[in-house]
């Protein structure tokens, strides 16, 4: 089988995390191309914002996502590195369950090469609640998976003045619950995402370093270049009932980021047509 070993194999990668995430970013991929990695713990990656609100996310997950392999590349004075993003809220489609969306970026300097995949899920803990009294706390609690999973605790959802993070002691949390209720008459709780205080999220990101294994080992049918991924889709999957075009992708582009080589495919996990409840004429 033609894969991208030759590309990677005995060099150095830096894994651009401070959160543990290179314990199922790493092996797999040394496990596939032969190379070394290490974690940066220079690295201050809470610099480019934090899911808890004290500074707020500014950048694009696919810009964020480069602007930190960039930066662990510059620290570390290597030619390789892996960064991993996370987004949380409301599911893009159904918007009553919480979603999550990881993105990794693994990019290569030497071959100028950049894969970036993303997966959207509804496998994630991702909630919050304000309390005023311990009323709806224990459902919360059984509800985020608490105490395998964190939880952090501020005086209310937009008030970061007192924040405490991180916390997996069940006595510990009801306690302090009962000093902010009664301190400040209300508290609020939300799901720790940082990925190792969240086992959840961890087995997203370990599902999501096998599908950039797959992307890095495409290769271009042309140029045999490594990274031959998707690039975009062509939308108009005809509905089943009226076959008109609707909105859904009918195809995928796979692209080569050296020669530009651009492949159309039919996914075969694609359907063949549309149902008319997503179709705009039949179901406007
Ligand atoms: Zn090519
Ligand atoms: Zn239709």
């Amino acid at each position: 089988m033609v894969n991208s070993i030759h590309y990677f194999e005995g060099r150095n990668l830096v894994i651009a995390t401070k959160h543990k995430k290179e314990f199922v970013i790493g092996p797999p991929l040394k496990a596939a191309f032969g190379l070394d990695f290490f974690s940066s713990d220079s690295l201050d990656t809470d610099m480019l914002g934090t899911f808890s609100g004290e500074i707020e996310r500014l950048n694009k997950p696919i810009d964020a996502a480069r602007m930190k392999c960039n930066m662990a590349m510059d620290i570390h004075q290597v030619d390789m590195a892996v960064s991993s993003e996370g987004s949380f809220g409301p599911h893009p489609q159904i918007f009553f369950l919480p979603a999550a969306e990881e993105y990794l970026m693994f990019m290569d300097r030497k071959h100028e090469l950049e894969v970036f995949v993303k997966t959207v899920t509804t496998n994630t803990n991702y909630s919050s609640i304000t309390l005023t009294s311990t009323e709806y706390l224990q459902e919360f609690l059984t509800r985020v998976k608490f105490p395998s999973h964190a939880l952090i605790l501020k005086k209310s959802e937009n008030d970061i003045t007192r924040i405490e993070k991180g916390i997996v002691c069940e006595k510990t949390l009801f306690d302090r619950v009962e000093f902010y209720l009664n301190l400040y008459g209300a508290c609020y709780l939300e799901t720790d995402m940082r990925a190792m205080f969240n086992p959840t999220r961890m087995e997203v990101i370990k599902n999501l370093v096998d599908q950039l294994i797959v992307d890095m080992n495409r290769i271009c049918p042309k140029c045999h270049f490594p990274g031959f991924s998707v690039s975009g889709v062509v939308r108009g999957l005809l509905c089943s009932n009226c076959l008109w075009p609707t909105k859904s992708v009918k195809e995928i582009i796979y692209g080569c980021k050296k020669c530009g080589h651009r492949s159309i495919e039919m996914n075969t996990e694609l359907k063949k047509y549309e149902e008319p409840m997503y179709c705009d004429f039949c179901n406007p």
